[in-house]
């Protein structure tokens, strides 16, 4: 809109009765809302002011790109940019479709299904997809938490899922060639009722969750069941004058015994579970109790992508908001 224009406008908005000042004032937060990845990508610019090819901070305005954002050129290399160059969500056609997206990622509610958003924002399913991953690309690198005090650590476990991958079909399509993948399909368990063998624990993933009593937190998967496995991945997280509470599990006992750890050891039965009033793991027990119902819904993500919904619960418990993803991205 032209300067002129635009002072009439606001010059009009004088003449308004208090019914259409409440109108305009819901309209102008719904444009607020769409344009928010936008604002954000400009507080960006305006942050950093540094030309993304040579770094030079000396720049011109240039109007504006299609999506609205400023674009900038560069007095040193006389390139055009936006804030969007060079960020992760540079490409995306559709900022305020993906915060929508986001906003349901991040949201008070459950997040919806993949089919439903992209249904409701008539989107074709993969490019919502395609906006989760980038999401669990953004959010991957966690900061690691500094626990203290009363600590407590448990492990949870998540099936080994090989969703979306062709293993099986090719097996199918020619079996003298392709050897059968290393473990039957779960569903093969209950539909063909095949009996739970022994060693088929080895594909239940271990997802460490460790909390302390300030409200720090973290879920981490760890490559496998071994006990030095698990003691490596505590041994960082636990400062020396820490109580740690957990089970009997020897990576535990072994961490507390090198470290010299106070050290209270927690019954996984029923009527066992609190060694005394204040030592006891209910927190890392409740945040697996949320564990399970938030990834319940996926029905078993792919063990490729399970990193990034361990991410995306993380930062739900955090309260982490859509704009400081954008910003992150
Ligand atoms: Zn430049």
């Amino acid at each position: 809109m032209l300067h002129h224009d635009f002072r009439r406008f606001i010059d009009a908005l004088d003449d308004l009765n208090p019914a259409q000042i409440e109108d305009a004032q819901t309209k102008i937060q719904d444009l607020r809302r769409q344009t928010e990845a936008i604002s954000e990508i400009e507080a960006r610019t305006n942050q950093e002011r540094k030309c993304p090819f040579c770094c030079d901070e000396r720049r011109q305005k240039w109007g504006r790109t299609r999506t609205k954002v400023q674009r900038y050129r560069c007095s040193g290399c006389q390139k055009t940019y936006s804030g969007r160059t060079g960020s992760v969500i540079g490409r995306i056609h559709r900022p305020d479709l993906f915060m929508v997206v986001l906003r349901n990622m991040l949201g008070p509610h459950a997040p919806q299904s993949v089919r439903k958003l992209a249904r409701q924002l008539k989107l074709n399913k993969y490019t919502v997809w395609r906006w989760r991953m980038l999401v669990f690309s953004i959010i991957g690198h966690g900061t690691v938490t500094g626990f203290s005090g009363i600590i407590e650590a448990d492990e949870t476990y998540q099936r080994e899922s090989r969703k979306g991958s062709r293993e099986w079909v090719r097996h199918f399509a020619d079996p003298k060639k392709v050897a059968p993948p290393p473990r039957p399909r779960w569903e093969d368990f209950t539909t063909q009722g095949l009996k739970m063998m022994r060693g088929l624990s080895r594909w239940q993933l271990p997802i460490l969750t460790v909390a302390d009593r300030g409200g720090a937190r973290l879920f981490r998967r760890l490559p496998n069941r071994r006990g030095v496995t698990l003691e490596h991945a505590m041994k960082p997280l636990v400062p020396r004058d820490a109580m740690l509470c957990s089970d009997v599990a020897n990576g535990y006992k072994n961490l507390a015994a090198a470290g010299g750890l106070e050290h209270y050891v927690v019954g996984s039965k029923p009527g066992t579970r609190v060694a005394s009033d204040c030592y006891h793991i209910q927190n890392v027990n409740s945040l697996h109790a949320r564990y399970k119902m938030f990834i319940k819904p996926f029905c078993g993500p792919a063990t490729k992508n399970l990193n990034g919904y361990i991410r995306w619960l993380e930062i739900r418990l955090a309260g982490v908001r859509p704009a400081e993803v954008v910003r992150r991205s």
